[in-house]
């Protein structure tokens, strides 16, 4: 996947980008990811990308002649074959979550634009952006952090980053359930046991507490994405249960 992020701060990305899985992902070519920086393509001399709104109120707007510059020679650089998508990172945006993720990860390419200050010229969102994106209700000084989020997210659905041992399938959200919980050694840790099941080697028990944990975690935590996850009859027996131990 070919990533590209237009940010008037592109050291922000260097170590998020740079570590551990992501850092991996970069160097089996399974991800391609560059900063640019939108002040590169300013053409004044003062290098300045914002101004103060029209119509008044605090704060600046980033101006959009750097945006669509630096926006085109990314365009330019990536070719005529390659149709990306254009995320602009906004509170405003749709709230994002796995699902968003897992759609993104199909994606040959995507390009960010981050917004700092006030945002950006509305123009800007309106001729470059396909979908404005939000991390969650509340404001950041700047859409470098969704930006790393939303990557994140995405750069470890694409097949072949993380490893088998690592794999998403179990994990919180995938089935529409939080995730069981999980222990390492040692299986007595001053006193605090290790659950018994998950020495036993019974596999299949395993499978069930974990189940049945993800459900009562989900219940506990969030009621709400039951409502959108496929359960056996059993399954609904067991939410019942709790239910009435309430
Ligand atoms: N004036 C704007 C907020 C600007 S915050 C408003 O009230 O909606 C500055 C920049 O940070 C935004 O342009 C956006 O790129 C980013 N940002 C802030 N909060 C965000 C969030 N919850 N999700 C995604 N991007 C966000």
């Amino acid at each position: 996947m070919i990533v590209r992020v237009l940010t008037l701060f592109p050291e922000m990305f260097k170590n998020t980008l740079g570590t551990s899985i992501l850092q991996r992902a970069r160097e089996k070519a399974l991800l391609d990811i560059e900063c640019i920086n939108i002040r590169d393509y300013t053409d004044n001399k003062h290098k300045k990308v914002d101004d103060y709104p029209y119509g008044g109120g605090a704060g600046m707007v980033m101006t959009p002649q750097p945006i669509f510059d630096s926006y085109k020679a990314v365009i330019n650089s990536l070719g005529s074959a390659i149709n990306p998508k254009t995320i602009y990172m906004s509170p405003k945006g749709k709230p994002f979550n796995q699902q968003a993720a897992e759609a993104l990860a199909k994606e040959d390419c995507l390009i960010f634009i981050c917004g700092h200050y006030e945002g950006i010229d509305q123009r800007a969102i309106d001729y470059l952006v396909t979908d404005e994106i939000s991390i969650g209700d509340y404001v950041l000084t700047g859409g470098e952090i969704p930006a790393m989020v939303v990557i994140d997210a995405v750069a470890r659905l694409i097949p072949g980053v993380l490893s088998q041992e690592e794999s998403y399938q179990e994990e919180s959200f995938y089935s529409g359930l939080l995730e069981y919980p999980h222990y390492t050694r040692p299986r007595d840790f001053r006193g605090m046991e290790v659950p018994e099941v998950l020495t036993s080697g019974d596999h299949k028990k395993i499978d069930n507490w974990r189940r049945r944990k993800s459900l009562e975690i989900t219940f506990k935590k969030r009621p709400d994405l039951l409502k959108n996850t496929k359960l056996t009859a059993k399954e609904v027996k067991i939410i019942q249960e709790l239910k009435d131990s309430l």
